[in-house]
């Protein structure tokens, strides 16, 4: 154990106090008064009286210096604090754990089970941690110790993801356990995905759309023609296959996507070869599209919240709007759209508003069918709503 951990004091200036004392669980930059720690510090943030706030760690993610664990001046973050946590966080997700159709989905969700900057996502006895800061990364022995006290595993592996920007470091990924052969296999809801853990920053699947998909297969996808945009692995692909879609395009620009969107199709026995899976520009698609007006019954769209290609850069907060009157125009009437976005700089109330403009200015009518937010194991809290990032909105274009 790392012993000897150091508490060291943050004053919060008096217009925050509240905020904390209400259990806001991120230690914002501009809420310190005077310096920050180091990294991997643990901090005990008091008023500007110098009364007990919270205890909490030091770790730049965004705008944030840290993040606060506990309310309770008596409790102490060591290794038991972790153990605790983890151990509600499994406990929480019994009915995943008891569930043998779908056997991957996350653990322990940051903040939404008490410790903001760290994930741990499951993969069919294989685990996946996050770590989001340096300062969460200092007390990375702790926890895996902690972690192995409460959960048996096959593998641990890890990302870390805070070089300057908050992107993935690149490394071998291996910490802990056997290391199985990959791709490993895992269910949801009985469908079959290949999941990699130790090549870059993705898995392969984003477990966080996994209701998304379900809905896709058992709603809307039989006897469709369905366009996937910004489709990674294919994974919606697959389960409109899988729910009876006539057709599926998918349209990624990242060479990576073909083989990828291949080998999803083959693990659910799909022939990839009655499907298209195209390496392109999703915009760049769309005016291809317009020009020999190609039409789909289903047209989903899951870009991500900022990416620079070639001829475009998109931000989810400025071009969304423009996605979605581009996306309309390849809609049938009485068509589906699947909009979905996980950016956290806006809630659903804003992004029902860029839905509502773009069809407004296109002049044809619509409504929200169904929306989707994160599944269960994606667990949030009510103190940090910024926690609950996805927003998905399946509208029907009149
Ligand atoms: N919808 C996917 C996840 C999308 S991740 C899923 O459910 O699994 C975002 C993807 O968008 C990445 O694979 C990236 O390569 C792709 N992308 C980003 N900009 C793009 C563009 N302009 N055209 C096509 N694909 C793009």
């Amino acid at each position: 154990m790392q012993g000897a951990i150091r508490l060291k004091k943050v004053s919060i200036k008096k217009k925050f106090t509240e905020k904390i004392r209400q259990g806001y669980p991120l230690l914002l930059t501009e809420m310190i008064e005077g310096d920050i720690p180091e990294e991997g510090s643990v901090v005990q943030a008091e008023d500007m009286r110098g009364s007990f706030l919270a205890t909490g760690y030091i770790g730049k993610q965004n705008k944030g210096s840290g993040w606060l664990l506990s309310w309770n001046q008596s409790e102490t973050i060591d290794q038991e604090f972790f153990k605790l946590k983890i151990t509600e966080a499994a406990a929480y997700r019994k009915p995943f754990f008891e569930d043998t159709e779908t056997t991957a989905f996350r653990l322990f969700n940051g903040e939404g089970d008490g410790v903001g900057g760290l994930t741990i996502d499951h993969y069919a006895g294989h685990y996946l941690f996050t770590w989001y800061s340096k300062g969460i990364y200092a007390f990375r022995d702790m926890i895996l110790d902690a972690f192995e006290a409460v959960l048996p595993y096959d593998s641990i592996y890890e990302k870390k993801r805070f070089d300057s920007k908050g992107q993935y470091v690149e490394d071998d990924d291996f910490v802990r356990g056997e290391r199985p052969t990959f791709p490993i296999v895992v269910k949801e809801n009985s469908a079959h995905f290949a999941v990699y853990l130790n090549d870059g920053a993705m898995t392969g699947i984003f477990l966080d759309q996994r209701n998304v998909r379900q809905a896709i297969r058992n709603q809307y996808a039989e006897g469709k023609n369905v366009l996937n945009t910004f489709s990674y692995t294919g994974a919606f692909s697959v389960f409109a296959a899988l729910g009876g879609a006539v057709k599926t395009t998918s349209v990624d620009l990242a060479n990576r996507s073909l083989p990828k969107t291949i080998e999803q199709f083959s693990m659910n026995a799909i022939d990839y070869e009655a499907q298209d899976i195209l390496v392109r520009d999703v915009f760049r698609y769309f005016d291809y599209a317009v020009k020999n007006n190609v039409t789909y019954d289903l047209v989903i769209m899951d870009p991500p919240s900022f990416a620079r290609s070639k001829k475009h850069t998109f931000s989810a907060a400025k071009d969304y709007k423009n996605l979605i009157k581009q996306a309309i125009d390849l809609t049938e009437k009485n068509g589906v759209m699947v909009a979905s976005t996980n950016a956290a700089s806006f809630d659903m109330k804003k992004f029902r508003s860029f839905i509502d403009k773009a069809f407004k200015e296109k002049g044809r009518r619509y409504k929200i069918i169904e929306t989707f937010s994160l599944p269960d194991d994606f667990r949030t809290t009510p103190a940090f709503p910024e926690g609950d990032y996805l927003k998905v909105c399946m509208i029907k274009a009149g």
